[in-house]
């Protein structure tokens, strides 16, 4: 038996009855796959349900309205992602003309698809012959051939997408792309893996050799992270706030913010009076920004200019958010609808 022979067998009875792998509906996989790059399949099931009801075809999606899809989109972070997918659904709805492409070069033309995702929404979707790359399978594939060198370096990566290859069945690839992703979520797991219930055990060169399988797979050197404290103010006046929309580029492109103390000096209030609260910590993923709030309430409204406008409090939840701007607007502003 082949290595995809056990390895589908082996996903047939035990994968996750998860919501995406129920059809064959392209439009749908390309959704789930787009929701779950850097999100836990735990958090980014209910964003498919809930963009599926709202956007039940591709149509519905590339007609909808950006803002309304950011607004959806609160809470997964990486907005790009949904600009991407927003852009995306509109080139396919135009040049596609109600037609699906079934090869992962059609599918890499699009914003927001890389390899990773091409060769997956192809497969799954077509059962065309592509190897589809993450970092589960990246995993798997590099314990299974005890890959050595660092595979976060060109050269690692070329290697595994050749190691991916050889492996491919003839014929539908759909449950082998799936499998080998499960496999890595379930049983290969970064930490203790599960070999012992492993169906690939017997010819997996780690498991056999070297039993030292969380070794694998090797990094170079990691990223730094950089620290940043971020003063942002709620500048109330007359039931109305102080907010603007960031630049389509950059960290938390295109969605609103509130004034920063830099902003607020430049009206004419002297950020060091204002009573900052306890910072709240948030995660990038180069960057740990502490976040001070602080509450302005001047008695005449500030001189401002673009991008900076004045909302009505209580339509602040309308409005796209980073996260956690949402979670601390949502403990204290005077409105109750955001998610
Ligand atoms: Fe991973 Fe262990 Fe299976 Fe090898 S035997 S592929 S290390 S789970």
């Amino acid at each position: 038996m082949s290595f995809s022979q056990k390895l589908v067998r082996w996903y047939l009875q035990h994968r996750r009855p998860l919501p995406w792998r129920e059809h064959r509906n392209p439009y749908a996989i390309w959704l789930s796959e787009m929701i779950l790059q850097q999100t836990r399949v735990e958090q980014g099931t209910p964003y498919y349900h809930q963009f599926l009801e709202r956007y039940p075809t591709l149509s519905d999606l590339a007609e909808a309205e950006l803002d309304e899809v950011l607004h959806l989109w609160q809470g997964l972070g990486y907005y790009s992602r949904a600009r991407n997918m927003h852009r995306a659904a509109q080139h396919m709805h135009r040049e596609w003309k109600g037609t699906w492409k079934t090869q992962p070069e059609d599918w890499l033309a699009l914003p927001g698809v890389g390899p990773y995702t091409a060769g997956a929404v192809a497969s799954i979707a077509f059962g065309t012959r592509a190897v589809a790359v993450d970092g589960n399978v990246i995993r798997v594939l590099s314990r299974y051939f005890g890959y050595p060198d660092p595979v976060d370096r060109p050269s690692g990566a070329r290697a595994l997408a050749l190691l991916a290859e050889s492996i491919l069945p003839e014929g539908d690839c759909g449950n082998h792309t799936q499998a080998l992703m499960e496999l890595g979520s379930l049983v290969c797991t970064p930490k203790k893996p599960l070999c012992s219930a492993c169906p690939v055990s017997d010819s997996c060169q780690v498991a056999f050799k070297t039993k030292d399988a969380e070794e694998l797979p090797k990094k170079s050197n990691k990223t730094k992270v950089q620290a940043a404290d971020w003063r942002r103010v709620l500048v109330r006046h007359a039931g109305s706030v102080l907010v603007y929309r960031r630049p389509e580029s950059g960290i938390w492109a295109g969605l609103h913010d509130l004034p920063s103390s830099d902003d607020v000096r430049n009206w004419g209030m002297n950020p060091d009076n204002v009573k900052w609260q306890e910072p709240v910590v948030h995660l990038l993923s180069h960057r740990r920004l502490a976040l001070y709030f602080g509450h302005w309430e001047p008695a005449n409204p500030p001189a401002i200019k673009a991008p900076f406008q004045w909302i009505n409090e209580a339509d602040l939840d309308q409005l796209a958010w980073p996260a956690p701007l949402r979670r601390w607007l949502k403990k204290n502003a005077t409105f109750d609808q955001v998610k």
